[in-house]
């Protein structure tokens, strides 16, 4: 039933392209639910052309590649490839793989979707340019999208009243609004913040709503200034003294000179500053003394700054790392 009633929410050509897909890819009672609701639809199978075969492709990929997609098609078009062939695609993991077709080819179909693979690599998922991506087929960013996507995620107007975030569009939420708080330290260094605006009997009984559970991690940029702000109330006692012995917790970094020092590790560096003062051996022969490991880790951060904006972000605007 359940599977009936997310199909209902489809388009019918969205369907009959998965009902395409299918064939290849998912079980037969699914398949046999997209037929039933096309059936049902009156629809006319022989409608899928190459065209809308491109076309719902297309809408799979990241909007950056679709330029270099519709130029793949061209290729593959000229080379005798017909959409009777569909390409074997997935996003795994966050990294999209072409694995061939799901028919038989030609090793020169083959040859031309590994091209392509290599294109997308090193194309900007969000705005297609070629200048500065780094990312290989993980969402593969330029650096003035990836600058976007991190100001996007700053938490921002923290005060006792609420916060900003980003989702879709930017959203104020009031404290008031939150009535449950998780608060997780995943390892030693990382940390998660699940705020639910649904006590948990209302959680059983409302529909889903992406927008009554906002969750951070620790590399939202402010997180532990969010953290810090949150209302007392809204706390167990556990919680609070967990939060604030952490957040009392923070040393100045001998590399990066923010106050981003967590038990030996920093998280703006990311240096363990227990290797810089207390040197192994090796380490002691290459750079002669502490200060020489101490000079070669600044450097090498000031390096990390420029080709790196997640740190250089972090590094520049994270308010609670900035604190004396
Ligand atoms: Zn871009
Ligand atoms: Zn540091």
């Amino acid at each position: 039933m359940e599977i009936q009633n997310s199909l209902k929410k489809e388009t019918t050509e969205r369907l009959a392209y998965l009902f395409f897909m299918d064939q290849h890819y998912y079980s037969k009672e699914y398949l046999q639910a997209v037929r039933e609701e096309l059936q049902d639809r009156n629809y006319n199978f022989n409608n899928l052309n190459e065209h809308l075969y491109i076309r719902y492709f297309m809408e799979d990929l990241y909007v950056g590649w679709r330029k270099e997609a519709k130029r793949m098609f061209a290729e593959l078009s000229a080379n005798g490839w017909t959409y009777q062939q569909p390409i074997y695609y997935k996003y795994s993991w966050g990294s999209f793989t072409m694995k061939g077709f799901h028919t038989d080819a030609h090793e020169l179909l083959h040859s031309i979707l590994n091209k392509y693979l290599n294109i997308y690599g090193e194309t900007c998922s969000s705005c297609g340019s070629k200048k500065q991506v780094s990312g290989s087929l993980e969402e593969p960013l330029c650096r003035k999208c990836e600058l976007k996507i991190l100001k996007k995620r700053r938490i921002k107007n923290i005060n006792k009243f609420g916060f900003t975030y980003y989702r879709n569009k930017f959203q104020h939420v009031l404290w008031t609004e939150i009535k449950r708080i998780e608060f997780v330290v995943t390892d030693d260094h990382s940390f998660g913040i699940t705020l639910s605006k649904l006590t948990e009997k209302e959680e059983l009984e409302k529909e889903y709503d992406e927008h009554d559970t906002i969750s951070f991690h620790s590399d939202s940029c402010n997180f532990f200034k969010l953290v810090t702000k949150i209302p007392k109330e809204l706390l167990t006692e556990h919680q609070y003294r967990e939060i604030h012995n952490i957040c009392n917790h923070f040393e100045k970094c001998m590399v990066c000179h923010r106050k981003s020092v967590f038990d030996d590790q920093c998280l703006i560096c990311r240096n363990k500053i227990s290797f810089i003062e207390s040197p192994s051996s090796k380490s002691l022969e290459r750079f002669k003394t502490k200060a020489g490991i101490l000079a070669h880790r600044q450097k090498d951060f000031k390096r990390i700054l420029k080709v790196l904006p997640a740190y250089k972000y972090s590094y520049e605007t994270d308010s609670f790392f900035k604190s004396k």
